[in-house]
């Protein structure tokens, strides 16, 4: 039996999906539509997107509330072709999906929720860090889908080379790792010590298909 584990953040789809869905929300909400252009423009530019936003358009909120916003509205994501047919190959091949991801319940759910990955992967298979209580790299994560199917191969996939698949390697999953094509939230660094790097470098999900 084989079990592949995704991240969901910049590995099922793009993080920066997620963030145009929080500031178009903002900019209808609030009644300024072109808020959502100057908004996208200050985050490129690394600037405090809310700070500015409120200053400029004498917005009657807070920033904790732009990122209270930010953080529960309903995204409209979906997963792209690539990572649609990747997962129901696996699917169809009867290898067990899991999800393993770092975040608020609230976020991570609604996600979840608009791409729709309860079509592929099971409740019981995903595990979310602040409803389980801990995050990657933590051993307790990645035991947890060990425990469940302790004969199992595992793979893990994900983007973020601090944390995705230190433990992975560790505990002899095999791991393979999205590289950024230049939209990732995170900037991806190879330069770093051989634990913390992926089996396998990828530059579509497809591959996995050749590879497990
Ligand atoms: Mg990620």
């Amino acid at each position: 039996m084989k079990v592949i584990v995704f991240d969901l953040d910049d590995t099922l789809y793009k993080e920066i999906d997620f963030l145009k869905s929080a500031y178009r929300e903002m900019a209808e909400n609030l009644g300024r539509p072109e808020m959502y252009d100057y908004m996208l423009r200050l985050y490129r530019d690394g600037d405090n997107a809310f700070k500015c936003a409120i200053e400029k358009y004498h917005l009657p909120v807070t920033i904790e509330q732009l990122l209270e916003i930010y953080r529960t509205h309903k995204p409209h994501i979906a997963l792209d072709d690539a990572a649609r047919t990747t997962l129901a190959t696996l699917m169809s091949r009867s290898i067990v999906l899991g999800l393993m991801t770092d975040g608020r319940s609230v976020t991570q759910r609604n996600k979840i929720e608009a791409l729709g990955l309860g079509h592929w992967i099971g409740n019981e298979d995903i595990l979310v860090s602040e409803e389980f209580g801990c995050g990657k790299p933590d051993e307790r994560c990645y035991r947890y889908f060990m425990d469940k199917r302790p004969n199992a191969r595992h793979y893990y996939v994900g983007d973020n080379l601090s944390k995705d698949f230190v433990m992975a390697n560790k505990l002899g999953w095999t791991t393979m790792c999205l590289l950024d094509d230049g939209r990732n939230i995170f900037k991806q660094d190879f330069t770093i010590e051989t634990q913390y790097l992926p089996k396998y470098k990828i530059n579509t999900l497809k591959e996995i298909l050749n590879l497990i």
